[in-house]
């Protein structure tokens, strides 16, 4: 079991196992794109599978995919093969933009994955097409509706964006109200590659949620994990929920769970700091099974106690972009 120099079990790791995206959402990248990595500064698929096998006897037993666009890597499916044989891995999730999940519907079913977070930040074209830079919404829109036809666990990841995206709030909810399907509102962060920066947000979770109440005055208040970054609301006869995270805010840090790692290999134990350390040498070393879970010991041995205190340790990790941290 892993256990942080806070007393916190971390049982849950967020694996980016690309950098790449085929989108260019503006709260995420610059138009023009990252440096990415060059492919041999990529976690090869045989790497990924043997690192989550480590990952896993060590103790964790949730793994989410991310990315940078998880369904970018033709050979995705292999890494979510393996998972799914792994002894003792209890959930295994993806997140994903669902321009390019359409083909592997099918085959996730088949091998139990049912945990999909789909990044839509828009319910209007328009909307998606501003924010993304790419003509790609009737594709997320038509894989999103399959997916939750196919009975899979859907949560929706909406950012909220100011004079961007709030005119959506409603109706994406309005949308879901016939729908078994959680809406999650996002606090911005300002990891965008540094195409944009600011120090403080207008719509954080209190303004999402007053929003919110001023048109469905009834809801209520869901019970969620400890661990849970979301607090979580029901709409009244509304089949779906809607929950909010405080991202920018930070109000959930105490109980933080999680482990990053970047598809270039970097170990990050707070999204507000800077890596670790790194493992794509050490997976190449020998004895790398042994050496990889010693540096794992140690990152998680110096974690900070929230995202404000790793702010202040590492400054400057603002030029950041999301998309090879993995969100
Ligand atoms: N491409 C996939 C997707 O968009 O779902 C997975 C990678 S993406 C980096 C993971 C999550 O990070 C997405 O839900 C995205 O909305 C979120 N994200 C990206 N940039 C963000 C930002 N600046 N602030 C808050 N969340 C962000
Ligand atoms: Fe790509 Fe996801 Fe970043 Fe959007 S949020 S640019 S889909 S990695």
């Amino acid at each position: 079991m892993l256990v942080d120099n806070h007393n916190r079990k971390i049982n849950y790791l967020r694996l980016a196992v690309t950098d790449r995206c085929n989108l260019r959402c503006n709260y995420c990248m610059p138009s023009e794109g990252i440096q990415f990595a060059e492919n041999k500064k990529l976690f090869s698929i045989k790497e990924l599978c043997k690192l989550s096998e480590i990952m896993v006897g060590q103790g964790i037993d949730k793994i989410r995919i991310t990315g940078g666009e998880p369904f970018v890597r033709k050979d995705i499916m292999v890494l979510l093969q393996k998972l799914s044989t792994l002894e003792g891995l209890e959930d295994i999730s993806i997140t994903t933009n669902a321009t390019l999940i359409g083909p592997y519907i099918e085959e996730l079913k088949s091998l139990g994955i049912r945990n999909i977070n789909v990044s839509l930040d828009a319910i209007r074209k328009e909307t998606f097409e501003k924010i993304t830079r790419r003509d790609q919404y009737e594709t997320v829109y038509n894989n999103l509706i399959r997916l939750i036809s196919e009975g899979f666990n859907v949560r929706i990841n909406f950012i909220a964006l100011e004079n961007q995206n709030i005119q959506d709030i409603i109706p994406i909810l309005e949308l879901m109200k016939h729908y078994p399907v959680s809406v999650r509102f996002l606090e911005e962060m300002p990891f965008n590659g540094g195409s944009k920066k600011f120090e403080s947000i207008r719509w954080n979770y209190k303004k999402i949620l007053n929003h919110i109440i001023s048109v469905f005055p009834e809801v209520t208040l869901l019970p969620s994990p400890k661990t849970s970054t979301s607090v979580n609301y029901q709409i009244k006869g509304h089949k779906g929920t809607f929950g909010l995270i405080p991202s920018f805010s930070r109000t959930f840090c105490g109980s933080c769970n999680r482990l990053r790692i970047s598809a270039t290999g970097d170990v990050i134990t707070c999204l507000y700091g800077k890596p670790r350390t790194n493992l794509l040498e050490v997976m190449r070393s020998d004895n790398a099974e042994q050496h990889i879970e010693e540096h794992i010991l140690q990152a998680i041995g110096t974690r900070s106690k929230t995202g404000f205190e790793e702010q202040e340790r590492y400054k400057g990790v603002f030029e950041n972009s999301m998309t090879s941290i993995g969100g």
